[in-house]
């Protein structure tokens, strides 16, 4: 049924928080530091030390303590999102959060050795293959990044500056230069994913830069034959369908999800870059400056979403509000050493609610 994009708020952007688990380096360095980070997840709220006497409590529509599992971060995000787009609705699934903190885990991981390891991507994809047909559906998907404003094909990399190209007349959003990929089954999507990532890597190194700094971002286009699905059509649309295209016409029904992680959403220190790292900051900063406009422009129900001022914005332009469906995560750190970016990060995510 389509009913689940006819809430209330539907248009509104889902969050929900995860923390990482404390690593080694976590142990020692925070050896001093008195728990910055309190969570209640039976209340989907978490609280921030502000200082000894005093806390600040904010409220997600969920939070994952450090236990919580890949899968149940996937369907709780992610699967209905991933529902939505089956029904033949735009979606969209984004990591934030400071660099270090579970963004490619959350999202990307492959879960080669351990399935139960799988991200959001492995998991979305399985469940795609799974409720389309082989024969009268497709699944197709392009790779990329986004760095510096520039999108780079993360299957063909040689294929760089890829433009946006927007329908004026659908308002679709497509990156027509980008290598599409018809996905076969869910091993041929981990080769994929796979190649993607070994890319991203190498081009990062050749740019002399970090991944962290660059968006990764996976397109899935779904085509559904309806007529594989014809007890989901109501009587009204069949006779409809009949009078427009005569009986014997298939009508493919198109959707996109977009499940994107995002890059390091840490301050870069802009004083004491120069010349090409400035440029860099300036950048990443503009990407997620205008991702954050937009999603506060959503959450106050504001007519005009101004995805116009960056690439990201602009890719997102047709998955995002409206009858999309969108969901982000922010990620965070359990250390104190990082209070100010951690505070940043739920600032940013409170921001959509
Ligand atoms: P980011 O993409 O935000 O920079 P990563 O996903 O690379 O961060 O995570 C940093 C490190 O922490 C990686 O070694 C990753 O495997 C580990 N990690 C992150 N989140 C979890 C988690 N929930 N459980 C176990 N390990 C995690
Ligand atoms: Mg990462």
């Amino acid at each position: 049924s389509n009913n689940n994009n006819n809430d209330e708020d539907s248009g509104r952007v889902r969050v929900a928080v995860r923390i990482r688990p404390r690593n080694a380096e976590d142990l020692v360095l925070d050896a001093d530091f008195a728990d910055f980070v309190e969570l209640q997840p039976e209340l989907k709220r978490l609280k921030l030390r502000k200082n000894n006497w005093s806390s600040e409590s904010y409220r997600f529509d969920e939070v994952f303590t450090e236990t919580a599992s890949q899968r149940r971060v996937y369907e709780v995000v992610a699967k209905p999102v991933v529902e939505s787009v089956l029904d033949g609705y735009n979606g969209t699934v984004m990591a934030y959060g400071q660099t270090g903190t579970g963004k490619t885990y959350t999202v990307g991981r492959l879960g080669k050795e351990d399935a139960s390891e799988r991200g959001i991507m492995v998991r979305a994809l399985e469940d795609v293959i799974a409720c389309t047909s082989l024969t009268s559906d497709s699944v197709e998907v392009s790779y990329v990044q986004l760095y510096m404003e520039s999108i780079q094909d993360l299957f063909t990399p040689e294929k760089i500056n890829i433009p946006i190209y927007e329908d004026s007349k659908t308002g679709e959003v497509s990156l027509p230069g980008a290598t599409v990929v018809k996905v076969r089954d869910l091993d041929h999507f981990l080769e994929l994913l796979q190649v993607g990532e070994a890319n991203r890597h190498a081009a990062n190194t050749k740019l002399n830069t970090e991944s962290s700094r660059s968006h990764a971002i996976l397109m899935v286009y779904v085509r559904r034959s309806i007529q594989e699905n014809v007890n989901e059509i109501t009587s009204q649309q069949k006779d409809t369908r009949t009078d427009l295209l005569g009986s014997s016409i298939p009508m493919v029904r198109k959707s996109k999800l977009l499940i994107v992680d995002l890059a390091g959403s840490e301050r870069i220190d802009k004083s004491g870059s120069e010349g090409a790292l400035l440029e860099e900051a300036k950048f990443i900063n503009l990407s997620l400056t205008s991702l954050g406009k937009c999603i506060n422009a959503l959450a106050e129900n504001s007519p005009h979403i101004p995805t116009r001022d960056s690439k990201l914005t602009r890719l997102l332009r047709d998955s995002f509000g409206g009858s999309a469906r969108t969901s982000l995560i922010v990620t965070i750190g359990p250390s104190a050493r990082h209070h100010a970016e951690t505070t940043s990060t739920i600032m940013f995510g409170q921001r959509a609610m």
